[in-house]
């Protein structure tokens, strides 16, 4: 059995490590780099229990231990580790620095524990995407750059036979729609719901040992008025990831094309400035924008294509795509392989709930 997974996201890679895992053959078909869309430029952090009480519940709890297990079973360092986790607000009048995270100004007020190193971690989601990717080669799974251009069908229509990669067809038995928010150009080829993008900006700064093992999610009002809310994640690797101001600016085609909205990063830039001293001073190693992928019911497509033998889809994880990741590639091999997925109830997430997306693309 050959599998093609289209799209080298977090997502891909991770369907690519646990099909190559059970002995079968994968080839992830990349248009530009791996991990260089949402899954290179996300946050990476982890939580057990904040998508409890939803139909993630089940795949984040298992995709939480997962991220345990994997950085023990796979060689690599992609910045694994465990964190505590506060919120707390600035610029809203209150003061009182009730958890005293000495690195942020004396404004921010951190009154909320919102986890604890039994309930919140985080990978570098680059690394972690390459890991895996990686590792899924070293099980004898393939990466090829190349540009998916279409769907091919066995002659009765109801079963494909492979994917055309910019005019070549490359036979395969399966196929995976993994292209995060591009997703949708799939569309074209195969009866799929309409996945969209949500854009965010981020900044990454040198910060050294300045800055503790400790998450926060912030409220903060800038200049104009806006109420943003930043994420900071200091990293094992003595760098600090702050995430802030999405937009609803349209998704290129082309992901190479993807850049930040005019001034959003120079905003981005100025409420770290508020917020620390340390970030205030420090040396920006990295500025960039990336697209969430999301659906109409903010679920997850995760499962078989209704109609046609062999063609199933991955993404709309919108703003848990990272955690989500094993515990989708360990269900995505068992439903691929066995036809069902024990370790996960995927039903929630089943592509048939939502209607074909029939609108058209403009070119
Ligand atoms: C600012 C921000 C912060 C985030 N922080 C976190 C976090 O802290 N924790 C968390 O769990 N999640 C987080 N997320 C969400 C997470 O990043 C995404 O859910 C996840 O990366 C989606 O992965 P993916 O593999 O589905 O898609 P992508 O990463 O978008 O990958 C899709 C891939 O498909 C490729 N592709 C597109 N078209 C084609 C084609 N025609 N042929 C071949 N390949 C193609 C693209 O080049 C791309 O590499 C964050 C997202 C954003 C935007």
């Amino acid at each position: 059995m050959r599998v093609l997974i289209c799209g080298g996201g977090v997502i891909g890679a991770s369907i690519a490590y646990f099909l190559s895992r059970r002995g079968v053959a994968a080839t992830v078909v990349e248009r530009t780099g791996l991990a260089c869309a949402a899954s290179g430029k996300a946050g990476g952090f982890l939580a057990l229990d904040w998508c409890d009480g939803t139909p993630l519940e089940p795949l984040a709890r298992r995709s939480f231990a997962l991220h345990d297990q994997l950085a023990a079973e796979i060689g690599g360092d992609w910045g694994y580790r465990r964190l505590t986790t506060y919120g707390g607000s600035t610029g809203l009048g209150r003061r009182s620095k009730f958890h005293g995270i000495g690195w942020l100004s004396s404004g921010v007020a951190v009154r909320q524990h919102l986890g604890s190193t039994a309930t919140t971690a985080q990978v570098h989601p680059e690394r972690f995407t390459a890991a895996m990717m990686r590792a899924a080669q070293a099980q004898g799974a393939e990466l090829r750059l190349g540009k998916v251009t279409g769907v091919v069908r066995r002659k009765s229509g109801a079963a494909v036979a492979g994917v055309e990669v910019e005019g070549e067809v490359v036979e395969g038995d399966a196929v995976v729609i993994a292209m995060g928010p591009w997703a949708i150009l799939a569309a074209d080829w195969l009866p799929l719901p309409a996945v969209f993008g949500l854009k965010g900006h981020s900044l990454v700064f040198e910060t050294g040992g300045q800055v503790p093992a400790e998450a926060l999610f912030l409220e903060c009002r800038e200049a104009n008025g806006t109420l943003q809310t930043p994420e900071l994640f200091p990293r094992a690797d003595g760098t600090t990831y702050v995430c802030a101001i999405s937009s609803e600016s349209p998704l290129p085609i082309d992901p190479a094309r993807v850049t930040p909205d005019p001034g959003a990063l120079e905003r981005l830039q100025a409420m770290c400035s508020e917020l620390s001293p340390v970030l205030a001073a420090a040396r920006i190693v990295a500025r960039q924008a990336c697209y969430r992928p999301i659906t109409r019911d903010g679920l997850p497509l995760i499962g078989q294509v209704t109609g046609v033998e062999g063609a199933y889809i991955a993404t709309g994880h919108s703003v848990w795509g990272i955690l989500n990741a094993p515990a989708t590639g360990e269900a995505m091999a068992e439903l691929i392989v066995d036809g069902a997925a024990p370790s996960t109830d995927l039903s929630a997430f089943d592509p048939a709930r939502l209607p074909p997306f029939r609108g058209r693309l403009s070119p």
